[in-house]
């Protein structure tokens, strides 16, 4: 047992040598590593990316959050998973965690297996060093930014669509926030311009995480003053590498007036359509309770369903439909959000 003991701690000695040698870093700024939570939302290309960069440099606690199940075309550019994850449609909050725990088993993972809206953004992001966006819509985004400006939480905003792909480091009452860059983020409905239409070169996200993982290392060692002031932007195609301004703009509605819209709007049943994927998203209020034994039962007499510990599935007219067990629904086959609202409310309650 002593032996294991000695090689476990030799092990430990050894696992960050050729980061603590760096005087950016040092023992100091492990041991910061250590006690660091990060908040990776939307475990796409850009998430699954830093995922990987930050449980290998020694963040404490990864809290992963995504809404959505593995699929075959995640495979190309998203790192972490592999074919088994999506015969099984295991969640990739789950997926992530597990491969993870293979490569650093002494940290603290936390997957969060729920779409991000107004009622649980401030408890997603609660007590993180750093919040990292690996979302694929400004909606979202703009969620996350107002939670992080109220909570003073850094957070790297990144962005990849086809062979380009940008990242800013928002640190609240400092740089600009996302609403003095994009003013109408919050409104935005899905471009037609999406990952699905326009595809995403994989190492253009690759080199965008990077720069997210690159920041959110200095703001948990402590030096948030080393973070790049720029929106950096860089087509992996074209080689245009480039820094363009990021301008806090004075008397900004959130970060300057502190006026937090979105997370104080109601929560009701609401759909969306997922980018990249011919689905629509139903995620009924937070008041709505889920017997799910109740629905497995009655389902259960008129479809054939799979399950496993996440989700049940089953196919009508087409489609394929997942519940989660908090009630959410991901219906693939359609793009149509009030289709899938009388779908849901015809099978599943609402
Ligand atoms: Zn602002």
């Amino acid at each position: 047992m002593t032996h294991t003991n000695d090689f476990r701690s030799d092990a430990m000695q050894s696992r960050y040598a050729r980061q603590t040698v760096l005087k950016e870093i040092g023992e100091a700024g492990q041991k910061k590593l250590a006690a660091a939570t990060v908040v990776i939302i939307g475990l796409g290309a850009l998430g699954t990316n830093s995922a990987n960069f930050l449980a290998r440099a020694g963040a404490g606690t990864l809290r992963l959050v995504d809404r959505d199940v593995v699929d075959w075309s995640n495979l190309q550019r998203q790192s972490l998973f592999e074919e088994e994850d999506a015969a099984r449609s295991l969640p990739k909050a789950e997926a992530a965690s597990r491969h993870l725990k293979r490569i650093n088993a002494a940290l603290c993972y936390e997957p969060i297996i729920e779409d991000v809206n107004s009622g649980n953004i401030e408890r997603i992001v609660a007590g993180a060093s750093v919040v990292v966006d690996g979302l694929d819509n400004f909606y979202a985004r703009a969620l996350v930014n107002q939670a992080c400006v109220k909570h003073k939480i850094p957070w790297i905003y990144g962005a990849c669509l086809g062979t380009y792909g940008i990242a800013a480091t928002i640190i609240p009452g400092v740089s600009a926030c996302l609403h003095c860059l994009l003013p109408d983020a919050g409104e935005a409905t899905t471009p037609p311009l999406s990952c699905e239409t326009v595809g995403v070169l994989g190492p253009a996200a690759g080199v965008i995480a990077a720069l997210q993982s690159a920041e959110a290392l200095k703001i948990m060692v402590g030096n948030s003053a080393a973070t790049s002031p720029y929106l950096i932007h860089a087509g992996l195609w074209d080689n245009d590498f480039s820094e363009l301004p990021a301008v806090r703009v004075s008397g900004c509605e959130v970060c300057g007036q502190h006026k937090y819209g979105l997370l104080e709007s109601g929560s009701r049943m609401a759909a969306a359509s997922l980018c990249g994927r011919d689905a629509v998203q139903v995620m009924p209020p937070a008041a709505f309770t889920m017997d799910f034994d109740l629905l497995r039962e009655t389902l259960g007499r008129i479809f054939k369903l799979e399950e496993n510990a996440y989700l049940l599935k089953f196919h009508v007219n087409g489609m394929e439909v997942m519940v989660f067990h908090d009630g959410r629904a991901m219906i693939f086959g359609t793009s149509d959000p009030q289709a899938a609202l009388a779908l849901y409310g015809k099978y599943i309650g609402g």
